[in-house]
């Protein structure tokens, strides 16, 4: 028998070997194409739906937008707007946008304001008396006027310190979107009396009322912030609650260097004329020495109308009524 690799079975064994190594190598190759193939359809299918996503947005509802912003809203007229139950004014979905849900009331440019909540802001004293006589305050001899003449040059008043609180209320009121009413900007040469000036937060159309003063007494020991409010009023629960409001949030400001009060006063005309909330806040006795140097700085100044300011939030929170 002549020698044949083919009857050798060690080739035998070889062949089948090679032939065996052959297929797994082509069904390798093979698993390779198909993975590459079904990689790159993916690729495909995935471009061609963000590319129609982004021509026709509907076409996969418009919740989760992203980061992709929505053209600005047109001017909402009348019957559009609709109150929601807290009386704030909401939007009525455009057709084909959606409106972010926000807690935050909407004041875009496109959404015009026509009136946000309001408050009158009264500095007190600073108007003529009947006499014609300036009304500076009370304690023209304290020692918040001593301090500032002998330190500063210049000697200060009652009707300074309350005009400088009013108008740090006023400027941080409106940094939140309320409406400020001020009952002075400077000194007025004009007869004003309480009541005069009670009437006057009636006629203003104001939601709230916040008189700011500074107390005096002949023992100049006594110290502190304090907050007056009406309970003869068939609303005297609210006034209370406004009142404490205020005294809490001037003692969590720091701005007492005690615990602040309340005090029931039904003789004041600031909160026994206005027909909104109102309190009057005593924020410092100026005829104590360590009080009238606090009142003297721009800081205590602002840690005052801060805080009287948070109470305000808290208890009459901004809202807007559009157009
Ligand atoms: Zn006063």
């Amino acid at each position: 028998m002549n020698f044949s690799p083919l009857n050798d079975p060690e080739f035998q064994k070889y062949r089948e070997e090679a032939h065996l190594k052959a297929g797994r190598k082509r069904r390798v190759k093979s698993l390779i194409l198909l993975f590459t193939v079904a990689l790159i359809s993916l690729c495909l299918v995935a471009l061609l739906v963000m590319t129609a996503a982004e021509a026709f947005p509907g076409l996969f509802g418009s919740h989760g937008n992203g980061n992709r912003t929505l053209p600005p809203l047109p001017p909402i007229h009348g019957s559009t707007a609709q109150k929601s139950s807290s009386g704030t004014p909401m939007l009525t979905p455009t057709p084909g946008l959606s409106i972010p849900a926000s807690s935050t009331p909407d004041t875009s440019p496109s959404r015009e304001i026509v009136r946000s909540t309001t408050i009158f802001v009264d500095a007190g004293h600073g108007f003529q008396s009947l006499s014609g006589v300036m009304d500076l305050g009370a304690g023209t001899d304290s020692e918040y006027t001593r301090i500032s003449q002998e330190e500063y040059g210049k000697a200060l008043y009652e009707a300074d310190l309350t005009l400088a609180i009013a108008q740090k209320v006023r400027d941080i009121l409106e940094s939140k979107g309320y409406t400020v009413i001020m009952s002075r900007e400077g000194y007025v040469n004009e007869y004003l009396n309480p009541t005069q000036r009670a009437q006057r937060v009636n006629a203003s159309g104001a939601d709230v009322s916040l008189s700011v003063h500074a107390n005096f007494f002949s023992d100049t020991s006594v110290y502190g912030a304090r907050v007056y409010y009406c309970d003869s009023r068939s609303d005297a629960a609210e006034c209370r609650k406004y009142a404490e409001a205020v005294a809490k949030a001037i003692d969590s400001a720091g701005a007492s260097r005690k615990q602040t009060n309340t005090y029931v006063d039904n003789s004041l005309a600031m909160v026994n004329g206005p027909r909104v909330p109102a309190v009057l806040v005593e924020t410092c006795f100026i005829t104590n020495e360590q009080d009238a140097r606090n009142a003297l700085t721009e800081e205590w100044q602002t840690q005052m109308a801060t805080a009287i300011v948070n109470a305000i939030c808290t208890q009459y929170p901004v809202q807007f009524t559009f157009k």
